[in-house]
């Protein structure tokens, strides 16, 4: 699985590796380098640009770790995009829920639906605890319904008996009202497959669907086949409601462009992988874990995330000593909105002090979201280091000057200038109360 992307990715960390520092173009270089690899790995090319568009950006405006290299900061945000595009978080079933839960399984002819119907149901019977039972609507292939019988008592789940000569939404209604009956956790409908997707088809999946309520309807397709796996998902996603997808086929697939474009592409959730032919080769899918598996760097980011951990406690103590002393610069401004723009609003440490409400209350009054941010912060940068040190210094002309090197306005200086002063005279008076100190007993 993904060997060749992992090799590449390799090829293109291991050029990285014991460098002192890296430039933006270096950056972008390897970045490249990153999209090539991907493109070679059958990943759409919408699905390549974003990602090295994301990469790129990410590594460029990273915070320097002291304790790591420059490639090992590469490698975790390569690794933290990856993880993204795969889908973030592991994807459920949605199967907890009054019984029975329908999952209705479709896909085209060969992907391997029947096979991971079975499965599927072994999976939720074994992992899950659950009461399964299992009915083949497909009717147009006459052994398919001895298909999955065979494959029922196999495993020992329950199938729906086949009464010859049934249409598709019947036995869907059957198969539901026995689900009901005989207090059944899960029903599983394997629906019928065709070579190519059709009208007939679709109106078939829709009908079973309108009769049963699936709380699942789940595309199985075959990882072989690449971008065309991706294009069935995005075809069948138009007509029915998919609420995730099964990729078989995983243990053949060395490239990955399917698992790596599916979720972008289509907006579904990839929830489980077939990863061979016997019964139990099913895994659910964590995008964590398979960004682990491709880039086989584990240590590395685990390394990195540490450093990032240690590196905001060294900072919010540097910042938690200027505050006792009721400092607060231009730096300390910065700091605060660089804290903003990773959690969403003011920093762990400003947001617990008085007075603070009014300066967050004029923030949210104004807009502030990571735009205005980063122009604020360009205000800043803007200033010379005497200036962000005593802000005081500041007067009409310096103001000009300010707003002319960030390409902003003279209103857009002072609004900052105001914004700093709440904060500082918070500070202050945090210094009169005792400090934080005096927080920490008035929180308990
Ligand atoms: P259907 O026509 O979509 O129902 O396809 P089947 O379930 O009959 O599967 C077709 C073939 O693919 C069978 O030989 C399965 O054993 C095989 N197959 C299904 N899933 C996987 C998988 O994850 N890995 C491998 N190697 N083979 C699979």
């Amino acid at each position: 699985m993904f060997d060749t992307l992992s090799e590449r990715l390799g090829g293109v960390f291991e050029k990285l590796r014991g460098r002192g520092a890296l430039n933006e173009l270096e950056v972008r270089a390897a970045m490249r380098e990153v999209r090539v690899a991907l493109l070679e790995a059958d990943v759409a090319l919408p699905v390549a640009k974003a990602f090295t568009d994301i990469a790129t950006e990410r590594a460029i405006g990273a915070e320097v770790l002291r304790s790591v290299t420059p490639g090992q900061q590469v490698v975790k945000i390569v690794n933290d995009t990856l993880v993204e595009i795969l889908g973030g978080d592991a994807a459920d079933l949605n199967i907890d829920i009054t019984p029975p839960a329908v999952i209705m399984m479709v896909g085209l002819q060969g992907s391997g639906k029947t096979t991971s119907t079975a499965k599927l149901a072994r999976h939720l019977a074994d992992k899950r605890r659950k009461k399964v039972l299992m009915a083949s609507l497909d009717v147009n292939r006459p052994a398919a319904q001895d298909q999955l019988r065979i494959l029922g008592e196999q495993l020992s789940i329950a199938t729906l008996p086949v009464i010859p000569g049934q249409l598709p939404t019947d036995i869907a209604k059957r198969a539901l009202q026995a689900a009901k009956l005989q207090g059944f956790d899960v029903l599983m409908l394997d629906t019928a497959g065709r070579l190519h997707v059709d009208t007939a088809l679709m109106a078939e999946m829709k009908a079973v669907g309108a009769a049963s309520s699936p709380a699942e309807t789940l595309l199985v397709v075959d990882a072989l086949t690449g971008q065309d796996a991706v294009n069935v998902a995005e075809n069948f996603s138009r007509e029915v409601p998919l609420t995730g997808v099964i990729l078989t086929r995983m243990d053949g697939d060395a490239r990955g462009g399917a698992a790596l474009s599916m979720r972008h592409v289509t907006g579904k959730p990839i929830k489980f992988i077939g990863t061979g032919e016997k019964l139990d080769a099913i895994e659910p899918f964590h995008p964590e874990r398979t960004a682990g598996r491709i880039l086989g760097m584990g240590d590395v980011v685990s390394l990195v995330e540490r450093a990032a951990e240690s590196f905001d406690a060294d900072q919010a103590e540097k910042m938690a000593a200027r505050m006792a002393k009721g400092a607060f610069d231009m730096n300390d401004l910065r700091q605060q909105f660089q804290q903003m723009k990773k959690m969403g609003g003011l920093g762990a440490l400003a947001g617990m002090l008085p007075g603070m409400g009014k300066a967050q209350a004029q923030m949210d009054k104004a807009g502030v979201n990571e735009k205005t941010l980063a122009r604020m912060e360009a205000l800043i940068l803007s200033m010379t280091p005497k200036e962000r040190a005593k802000p005081d210094l500041i007067n009409a002309k310096r103001r000009i000057r300010i707003a002319k090197g960030a390409g902003q306005t003279v209103q857009d200086v002072n609004k900052l200038l105001k914004m700093h002063q709440e904060m500082e005279g918070a500070m202050k008076r945090l210094k009169k109360m005792g400090g934080l100190g005096a927080i920490a007993k008035m929180m308990g």
